[in-house]
């Protein structure tokens, strides 16, 4: 029997493909990446329909690609072997659980934020999980993966932190678990005290099996809460502005833009215009608290150091969110309710990509300033993003491009990226949803013994090596 037909026996024949149309939507993102068609794409519903799949695919030496909307901006769906089948995970799409007392919500693959949001919203209105730039209808367990970051990643960090325990289908077929539930279904509220292996599922870009149950963080959704935009001069004095207000605690998010993107984000249609003396930076600040006095007794110290900052550069100002909606309208007020409306602005083209980090503090002026000469020489729009991250342990910069998708732009895109690349791997900066490309200049520039262990586990938990082969060249 054909693979084809063993599939359809797992999945149903409505919910299996190797059509032509199928096979193409499925071999491109919105990225540089170049495209591959995959053989074939499945659709699972079940635990165990996955643990079938993968226990043919094991059997038959099938590579597989796990996919939920392919929308991660690293090409990182994109298979890298002819023949691979692509599991889509859009159908397991339920929350299967919000626990009130200890604050978290298991869910499948294929919650988006959207339906996060609307269900929270909707049935736990006192509690709210936090929410990307990305589209709402991304999947919010992919994100955590993907250790991508949200809006109160500058109080808490990588997605990976929000992770309480997962269940994952290994490619050999097993059910396993990591994190507190492993006592039972009613007991996801934590990772420790336990070896952390979360670790072998997250930031592994589908490597090492497929993660079918999550738990993920949520907090208890403030009753007061204040944002402001703060504007700045330079890339030196932005940085160093910026850390010294996250150091003080008080803030919840911070997300610094050059001016060209914030423009871009309240609506300013492109070809977005900057002035010779306008600030070049632009923060949204977020405070939150239980009483209109805590907020805005925090807003105080933060105003405290921008008053000061001021006195040396007029051009430092903190605008209340208010004014800002007053001039922008509609735009503003979606931005700071639900940033995933943003995306829209984003994806104003067929392409988008982005080399994007997490970088020691210590360089975050070199980083801005250098990243926007080699975008400016390229010929790009400055969409240039930095978030102090983890309560100022580190941040995460990135230079966005948004292309249109012809030949020779794609070219200058490439060049670009790589340039970009290169001058974030000498400022000791940790590339995150790394392409292949990417992943490979990482390897070769990091201690060997990270790659070792890497092999190690990946050749442990896949011994056939079926697992979105090729990523990070293992
Ligand atoms: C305009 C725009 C803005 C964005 N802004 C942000 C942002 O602010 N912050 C941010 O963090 N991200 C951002 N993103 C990136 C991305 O959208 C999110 O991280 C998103 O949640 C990924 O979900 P996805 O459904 O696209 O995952 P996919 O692309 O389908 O999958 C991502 C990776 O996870 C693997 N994978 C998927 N499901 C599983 C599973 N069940 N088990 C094991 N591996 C799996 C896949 O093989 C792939 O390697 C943005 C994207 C866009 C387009």
């Amino acid at each position: 029997m054909s693979l084809l037909n063993r599939l359809s026996e797992i999945v149903g024949p409505d919910h299996v493909s190797d059509g032509p149309a199928e096979r193409y939507v499925y071999s491109f993102d919105m990225t540089e990446n170049e495209p591959c068609r995959p053989a074939a794409v499945v659709m699972p519903v079940t635990v165990a329909e996955i643990q079938r799949i993968l226990r043919l695919a094991n059997a038959e030496r099938v590579p597989v690609v796990p996919f939920i909307t392919g929308q991660n901006v690293g090409g990182l769906t994109i298979p890298q072997v002819e023949g691979a089948i692509v599991i889509d995970l859009k159908r397991m799409n339920r929350i299967l659980d919000v626990d009130e007392e200890a604050m978290y919500a298991v869910i499948e693959p294929g919650v988006t934020f959207g339906h996060m949001k609307r269900y929270l919203d909707l049935h736990h209105p006192g509690l709210r999980y936090t929410y990307p730039l990305a589209p709402p209808f991304t999947s919010v367990m992919a994100n955590a993966l993907l250790q991508g970051l949200c809006d109160l990643s500058t109080r808490h960090g990588a997605m990976a932190n929000f992770i309480n325990g997962i269940e994952a289908v290994l490619p050999t077929g097993e059910v396993v678990r990591a994190g507190s539930c492993i006592m039972g279904d009613d007991n996801w509220f934590g990772r420790f005290p336990l070896p952390d292996l979360i670790g072998l599922f997250s930031g592994w870009q589908g490597m090492t099996g497929i993660v079918t149950k999550m738990a993920v963080q949520l907090w208890p959704k403030p009753l007061h809460v204040r944002y402001a935009a703060l504007f700045t001069v330079g890339e030196h004095d932005t940085t160093a502005l910026l850390k010294r207000l996250v150091r003080t605690q008080v803030l919840d998010d911070a997300d610094c833009m050059s001016i060209s993107l914030v423009k871009m984000l309240l609506g300013v249609p492109p070809p977005v215009e900057v002035f010779p003396d306008e600030p070049q930076y632009a923060t949204l600040l977020t405070v939150s608290g239980n009483t209109q006095r805590e907020v805005d007794a925090k807003f105080e110290v933060v105003e405290a150091i921008v008053d000061e900052a001021h006195m040396s550069e007029p051009r430092v100002n903190l605008i209340p969110w208010d004014a800002v909606s007053v001039l922008m309208g509609k735009q503003a007020d979606s931005w700071v309710d639900f940033p995933s409306d943003a995306f829209k602005i984003l994806t104003q083209y067929d392409g988008l990509t982005w080399v994007g980090t997490y970088i020691h503090p210590a360089r975050w002026g070199e980083a801005l300033e250098g990243g926007r000469r080699i975008v400016e020489k390229h010929g790009f729009e400055l969409m240039a993003f930095l978030k102090p991250m983890n309560g100022m342990h580190y941040g995460e910069f990135k230079f966005i491009v948004r292309f249109p998708k012809d030949p020779d732009v794609v070219d200058r895109v490439r060049k670009c990226n790589s340039e970009l690349l290169d001058f974030a791997l000498d400022l000791k900066a940790i590339p995150y949803k790394t392409p292949v490309w990417a992943a490979q200049r990482l390897l070769s520039k990091c201690h060997p013994g990270f790659v070792e262990l890497l092999r190690r586990v990946k050749k442990a938990l896949d011994p056939n090596g079926i697992m979105n082969p090729r990523r990070y060249s293992l």
